[in-house]
């Protein structure tokens, strides 16, 4: 319990001791479901299952070796959408994605020069503020815990740490701590604000901000994903006023029937199709002290913001930046704090915690 006003700094501080005295575990809800996907399945199945029970991403496990094999995340099927989108015909891009065995889909990731996903994993009795500085290494933006098995010394998924859970548990824990948290997002520099472009060939006006319209095509938009590295895109009018936001998983939940024609409808068209467990576009503004967004994911399916220029601005609603949960991870978590531990150096990202 805090009994005096905090600084901003201070409360950092006070949270990354919260996270030291905690454990991947304590995250957890005491009973939970985890589904892990063999490598053998086929990606059709495997996109089956991860709709049937709701997930987005799914750890691997390889049967033969007896090991946790990777993530399998919807960015990965966006990847997937795009090497096919340029080698095969529809109906064959189609087939193929579907028919194809999820241990395959590292070959497509080198072939269209995309990193793979890291292996890394940690131990769920490691400290949680362990856990989150790997948490914000990996670009699978998800942590498998791996745990032994005493009696066969074997490997044992436990669950997956996502950003969004850890967040989610601090909203809810460390209100006490949060409410210090009083310097705004832009002073921070959390999140990826639309800025001066100094490059002539770039005509981008939201620079450096991946945007689409109504009218852009949801293939063109997973190429950006793709391509960007990242989950999500505002959709903008022609005065730059935010309308909406474009996520991975709508493409997912879009091309779920094995429609991959649907790629070719244009955001106006596929939003109608959006799934209804979408939670809506949280959006802040600039000014808003860090505090104010954790209140929000206390209260809200938060996953991104969109940051808005206020009333008090000529424009209000223009789009100002993005801030996602790995840019609030960072912020919290501090950026360039080395990994400890035994033979984990600051490459060796594929050894587990
Ligand atoms: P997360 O890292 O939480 O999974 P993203 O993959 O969407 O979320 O974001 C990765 C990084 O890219 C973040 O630093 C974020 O600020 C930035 N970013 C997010 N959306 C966009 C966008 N549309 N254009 C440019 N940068 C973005």
């Amino acid at each position: 319990m805090i009994h005096r006003a905090l600084t901003h700094n201070e409360a950092l501080e006070a949270l990354r001791g919260f996270l030291k005295e905690r454990s991947s575990y304590d995250v957890f809800p005491v009973s939970f479901r985890l589904i892990v996907l063999d490598t053998q399945l086929k990606v059709k199945k495997a996109l089956d299952v991860m709709l049937l029970y709701g997930v987005v991403s799914a750890p691997l496990w390889n049967t033969s070796t007896a090991k946790f094999a990777g993530m399998f995340t919807v960015q990965d099927v966006i990847h997937l959408i795009q090497y096919y989108y340029h080698t095969s015909s529809w109906e064959g891009a189609a087939a193929d994605v579907e028919q194809f065995r999820l241990h395959s889909i590292r070959d497509i990731e080198k072939a269209l020069s995309v990193p793979p996903p890291p292996l890394l994993s940690v131990h769920p009795l490691r400290p949680l503020y362990d856990a989150c500085r790997y948490l914000i290494r990996t670009h699978a933006r998800r942590l498998p815990l791996i745990d032994k098995d005493t009696q066969t010394g074997g490997e044992v998924v436990i669950s997956v740490l996502t950003q969004y859970r850890v967040l989610k548990f601090i909203a809810m824990n460390c209100r006490d701590i949060t409410q210090y948290l009083t310097a705004s997002v832009q002073e921070l520099g959390i999140g990826t604000y639309v800025s001066k472009n100094d490059d002539p060939s770039n005509d981008n006006p939201y620079y450096p901000l991946a945007t689409a319209t109504m009218q852009t095509t949801v293939f063109d938009v997973a190429h950006m994903f793709s391509e960007q590295g990242i989950s999500a895109v505002p959709i903008v009018d022609d005065q730059g006023k935010v309308l909406n936001l474009y996520e991975t998983v709508d493409v997912i939940t879009l091309v779920r029937n094995g429609a991959y024609t649907a790629l070719d409808l244009n955001v106006s068209q596929a939003l109608k199709q959006r799934s209804v467990d979408f939670a809506g576009v949280v959006t802040c503004s600039p000014k808003d002290s860090l505090s104010a967004i954790f209140s929000l994911i206390r209260i809200r399916r938060v996953h991104r913001l969109v940051v808005v220029a206020g009333q008090d601005d000529p424009q209000p609603g223009r789009l100002v930046g993005v801030i996602s949960l790995s840019d609030i991870m960072r912020a919290l978590i501090g950026h360039d704090i080395p990994l400890g531990g035994a033979g984990v150096g600051a490459k060796g990202v594929d050894k587990a915690l």
